[in-house]
């Protein structure tokens, strides 16, 4: 059993200054049982927490570090950049380049603004639907996450459905009713929905894989309708690519599935582990933000330079040949090696994968929605959480997150995470 005696002393200082010990509800162990763990320093595909302790990471940041912790051409490359200046809240190339990148990888995209994380990518491009269309209310899925603005934090999955918050306090009702919920791959339900409000809603929101609710795939023709509904009613559809972009591919989900949205919302990956975000779609509509059009949106650090070479330099990294193939293969090895614990341990389970993330359930079907997910045993989640953590392999602390793999991992990490899952499960 690894001990965590420096974390608990950090913890304790931490509960006193900081709301729950945490800045973001998730890290807080909350679903899982236990205090949180303080990591001090991550490499490839293993981080160290501060006793010492080495773990194989399949949280990745909740999904940033694709190419694993601290890849070196990263690290130079922000080294060189982060010595000339960290910001300059003015123009500079690289953010040129990194729009022209973002323009011909993702097919949705024709223009694209940056921001500083995924919750204002989102909140922007809602705002610009809105404008766009002359219409107030968005259709959201039950347990899809598109982070923590006002008229989003309904019924989202992730850390909210971790810590069971219905909704937020501090979010006015009147707010809140522009948010229309459906169930995740229901597409009578949107119709439903459509029917009454027909002309009220200025978008529909995705995420085209969802990985709030733990991964959920969509359904045979579930984008697609989407599709056809939104451009039916005069409606945007957002798919919201936060996770997906560029880790199921160069060109996302959007690429993968052949649906184009009418906006696109980015983070993570693109921000190679620094706080960046972007919202982008087709040109007549991203024209309207400020100072192009009168949508207003802005960031003291959109665009900074350090940010975008790290992102840079991910993505040029992740451009090589067969780097989409191998992650592939990992994720199904991971898979692989989830399942076979679980039928060895005779325990009810399934994964469900898409690409290099994945989410093994306590449930003998991989959910579609959200109560199907809620419904797999969860409190089975926490013990497993804390049984692979003794094992040397972190997990994400809730059953409604996905686990990553990046590109640092190797077989021999997932060996090493089977031999872990058989001894959790045993
Ligand atoms: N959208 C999705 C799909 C997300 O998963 C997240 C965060 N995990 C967000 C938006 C919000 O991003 P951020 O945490 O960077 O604000």
């Amino acid at each position: 059993m690894p001990a965590h005696f420096r974390s608990a002393e950090l913890f304790a200082r931490a509960v006193r200054v900081i709301p729950g010990g945490v800045n973001s509800p998730v890290r807080s162990f909350a679903a899982v049982g236990g205090r949180p763990i303080f990591f001090a320093r991550g490499a490839g595909s293993r981080i160290y927490d501060v006793d010492g302790n080495e773990y194989i990471d399949c949280v990745c940041s909740w999904g940033p570090l694709i190419l694993g912790h601290a890849h070196p051409l990263v690290v130079e490359r922000v080294q060189r950049v982060v010595e000339e200046g960290m910001t300059f809240g003015a123009c500079i190339e690289a953010e040129v380049e990194m729009a022209e990148l973002l323009t011909s990888a993702v097919p949705s995209v024709e223009m694209v603004r940056l921001v500083s994380s995924g919750t204002e990518a989102v909140m922007s491009a809602v705002r610009l639907a809105r404008a766009y269309t002359g219409r107030d209310d968005i259709i959201k899925f039950d347990g899809c996450y598109h982070g923590h603005s006002d008229g989003l934090l309904a019924r989202a999955g992730s850390g909210v459905a971790t810590l069971s918050l219905p909704d937020s306090p501090g979010v006015p009702p009147d707010y809140a009713a522009h948010t229309i919920i459906a169930p995740y791959n229901d597409l009578d339900a949107v119709r439903a929905i459509i029917e009454r409000r027909r002309d009220a809603i200025a978008a529909v929101i995705v995420e085209p894989v969802a990985a709030n609710m733990g991964v959920v795939a969509p359904a045979e023709g579930f984008l697609e309708g989407l599709r056809e509904i939104t451009t039916e009613i005069g409606a945007l559809l957002i798919f919201d690519e936060v996770i997906t972009g560029f880790r199921l591919g160069r060109s996302g989900a959007q690429g993968l599935y052949g649906v184009t949205p009418d906006l696109t919302t980015l983070g993570k990956i693109i921000g190679g582990g620094f706080p960046v975000g972007a919202y982008g779609g087709r040109r007549e509509i991203m024209q309207m933000i400020a100072p192009a059009g009168d949508v207003y949106q802005a960031g003291t650090l959109s665009g900074n330079p350090v940010a975008v070479a790290a992102g840079l330099e991910t993505l040029r990294l992740l451009g090589e040949p067969g780097v989409y193939e191998g992650l592939e293969r990992l994720g199904e090895a991971l898979e692989g090696a989830l399942s076979d614990a679980a039928t060895e341990a005779s325990v009810p389970s399934s994964v469900s994968r898409a690409g290099s993330m994945l989410t093994l359930f306590f449930a003998p079907q991989p959910p579609r929605d959200y109560v199907s997910a809620r419904s797999a045993a969860i409190n089975r989640y926490g013990a497993f959480f804390r049984a692979m953590l003794e094992h040397g392999v972190y997990l994400p602390p809730s059953q409604f997150e996905a686990l990553f793999v990046s590109t640092a991992h190797t077989a021999e990490d997932i060996q090493q995470i089977a031999q872990a899952a058989r001894a959790a499960l045993g």
